[in-house]
């Protein structure tokens, strides 16, 4: 039986080592990637459903690793978020963003933006709104041009710090879009507490929508509600036509999903800028 205990417990060791050095080889291959700059943005239309017309792109973060081959974010964006790592993550695809923004400024429509997606911590640094601000003046390009998405994590972890880095950002133009909205656990008392512009209904809303529009009270009361509080709906996640226009006829104003597009290299988005 001590036999055994210690077979155990050794094999319970090598297993132990085996996270750690997995563990450890990710967070060296992130920090090689910020640096080498690996990491892509991809970028995925969001269209008005009334009238189809561009209302900007969700930038998505895409890691083609040297040796691995594409990794999708959920493999290591919450990895990044434990490990200490989100932050330079979210500062080089804002800056990969912004970058953008300049590449398409001459033919880059008034009313466009490219939403961002931001981690809860990035208002645990005080100063997130005023460095923001100061990338996009140097830039030289309009702050309206640019959206933050946030879920509701980044504003439960530090409601102070968030409402003012709110207020800063969009004082000066920049939109505020409440991600993922219906997965939290008190969504309601967030929309009292900070002044948003967009609300984005989370996909698995979208993917369990019944096909007669009266049996979806939940979608449309959300859509009921958003317009109350005066703010934009965008339906995620929407894969086909059904879909699209059960989500029109109920109100909502934008939608993205793969019955549109998936999100394609910034070469392949220019097409729906012209
Ligand atoms: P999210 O912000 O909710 O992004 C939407 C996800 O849904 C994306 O997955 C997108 O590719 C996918 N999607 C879009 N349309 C459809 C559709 O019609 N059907 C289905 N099944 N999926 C669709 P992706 O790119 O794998 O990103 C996953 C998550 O990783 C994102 O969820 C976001 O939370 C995070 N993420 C992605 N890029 C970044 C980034 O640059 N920074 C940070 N901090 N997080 C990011
Ligand atoms: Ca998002
Ligand atoms: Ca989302
Ligand atoms: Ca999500």
């Amino acid at each position: 039986a001590k036999q055994d205990g210690r077979g155990l417990f050794r094999l319970y060791q090598e297993h132990m080592g085996r996270q750690d050095s997995e563990e450890f080889q990710l967070d060296q291959d992130i920090k090689a990637a910020l640096t080498q700059q690996q990491f892509q943005l991809h970028y995925q239309p969001i269209f008005a459903l009334g009238s189809p017309r561009l209302l900007g792109f969700e930038a998505l973060i895409r890691w083609p690793h040297p040796q691995k081959g594409w990794i999708a974010p959920d493999q290591f964006i919450p990895f990044a978020e434990q490990h200490g790592l989100i932050s330079r993550i979210d500062r080089y695809v804002l800056q990969q963003a912004v970058a953008q923004l300049v590449a398409w400024q001459a033919h880059w429509p008034e009313h466009c933006y490219i939403s961002v997606n931001v981690s809860g911590l990035a208002f645990s640094e005080a100063n997130f709104a005023t460095q923001l601000l100061e990338l996009i003046a140097d830039a030289g390009i309009k702050p309206a041009w640019l959206a933050i998405e946030i879920t509701e994590r980044a504003l439960i972890e530090n409601i102070a710090q968030a409402r003012t880095a709110l207020k800063e950002l969009r004082l000066a133009g920049v939109k505020v879009l409440l991600d993922d909205f219906g997965t939290g656990y008190s969504s309601l008392s967030y929309l009292n507490e900070f002044k948003l512009d967009v609300l984005k209904i989370d996909r698995s809303f979208i993917a369990s929508m019944k096909p007669k529009i009266q049996d979806n009270p939940v979608i449309n009361t959300v859509i009921a509600l958003a317009k109350t509080l005066d703010l934009l709906v965008v339906a995620e996640g929407i894969e086909n036509q059904c879909q699209c226009e059960l989500l029109k006829s109920l109100g909502c104003d934008a939608g993205q999903g793969y019955w549109f597009s998936r999100p394609v290299p910034a070469a392949d988005a220019v097409c729906w800028l012209s």
